[in-house]
């Protein structure tokens, strides 16, 4: 591959933050962990802040402490990564599905109300790509109707809606810290919540059910061994120390590739939204609608064969066989996802990437839509 989807950006600040763990001999539930879940607090404007080992296990926590399990219903968007679903799953609870809004990708707050019944006890909104468009009317909705808000903001770290920070939309909200990120611990995540309630009850869950004596062995509930490494924690301090010249970084990255694709007639590019500030994720551009799914596939594909790598995110969830299995989904069920899912093309974006590389990029993936008879002459069509 000429140039990755992904990379993550370490430096000596990160090699010599972890060496200094490793020499300490403390590598588990020593000082880096607090460390790292203060700087959190103090990043985000939260009360509490549990680290975990994934941001699946934070989402699976959050649900856990809320109390969710069978009979319960959690609406939730299938335009996402799959364990935002899996995580309700996971409870028992079911996850509902409503389409998402067109524009911003996210889920839409006229679709979900659609869905709330006597067994809704939650919504779980994502902030995809980065995007924090609708948080508020989402939030304004679960007032409403008395649902708790379970934010997915692993996408989203440093975005803002209306000057408010991903992270604190939910009654609680989940980061994570898998290297595509926007910081990275190698594997990790984090649960905020201003209630010290559910916040215990997720250091208790996250460390085998313990309560909060010094007696080792001693139990108080089925939990889980979801804890994360000082070694994690340590290079997640020096990650988040960073946080600002990475969205510098990537805010750059976004703007040659706008420069050099938003008028081409043939995509749709995205822009950060009018009330808020992106915290860029990933660069998901997609074909217009006079495109198909198969035009699409042979363009990603084309796009390997020339050294780019590029992803299709993200295929409905409702679509995935167990899910579509489990809860009777089908094709047609959420038109405008299968619509956007059929055809959008993740290209690579991380800090470090050059101009000359998006150059690169985007002269391969112009050249690719030249190529493919079926989209000659589409700005025609
Ligand atoms: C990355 C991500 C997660 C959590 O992923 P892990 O690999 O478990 O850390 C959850 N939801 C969304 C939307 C994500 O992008």
């Amino acid at each position: 591959m000429k140039v990755p989807l992904s990379r993550p950006d370490i430096t000596q600040l990160e090699i010599d933050a972890v060496c200094e763990v490793l020499r300490s001999q403390s590598l588990s539930l020593g000082p880096k962990l607090p460390a790292f879940e203060q700087a959190f607090c103090q990043r985000i404007g939260s009360r509490r802040a549990v680290a975990v080992n994934s941001g699946t296990s934070a989402l699976f926590l959050c649900l856990k402490a809320m109390g969710l399990g069978p009979g319960d219903e959690v609406i939730t968007t299938p335009f996402t990564f799959i364990a935002t679903a899996t995580s309700i799953m996971m409870t028992g609870a079911r996850p509902v599905f409503a389409d998402i809004d067109p524009d911003t990708l996210n889920l839409d707050a006229n679709a979900a109300r659609a869905w709330i019944n006597s067994n809704t006890k939650a919504i779980l909104p994502v902030e995809v790509f980065g995007n924090p468009a609708g948080m508020d009317t989402l939030c304004q909705l679960a007032r409403d109707h008395h649902l708790k808000i379970i934010e997915d903001a692993c996408e989203a770290l440093g975005s803002e809606l209306n000057g408010q920070k991903a992270g604190t939309f939910g009654d609680m909200s989940v980061f994570a810290f898998y290297p595509n990120k926007q910081i990275t611990t190698g594997e990790g995540g984090m649960i905020l919540t201003d209630q010290e309630e559910w916040a215990d009850l997720c250091v208790s869950l996250r460390n085998q059910g313990r309560g909060c004596t010094d007696n080792w062995l001693s139990h108080e509930r089925l939990g889980y061994n979801y804890r994360l490494s000082d070694i994690n924690c340590a290079l997640g301090l020096a990650q988040l120390s960073r946080l600002d010249e990475f969205m510098t970084k990537r805010t750059q990255v976004a703007a040659w590739y706008q420069a050099r694709l938003a008028e081409d007639t043939r995509l749709i590019v995205p822009e950060s939204p009018q009330n808020g500030r992106m915290s860029w994720f990933v660069f998901v551009v997609r074909l217009n609608e006079s495109f198909s799914q198969a035009d699409r596939d042979a363009l990603l594909n084309d796009l390997r064969d020339h050294g780019v790598q590029v992803s299709n995110y993200f295929p409905p969830l409702h679509m995935q066989p167990f899910i579509a299995e489990q809860y009777g989904y089908a094709q047609g069920d959420f038109p405008i996802t299968e619509s956007v899912s059929q055809r959008t093309m993740a290209l690579p974006f991380y800090n470090n990437l050059l101009e000359s590389e998006v150059d690169l990029v985007c002269t391969e993936l112009i050249h690719a839509m030249d190529r493919l008879p079926s989209l000659k002459n589409s700005e025609v069509r």
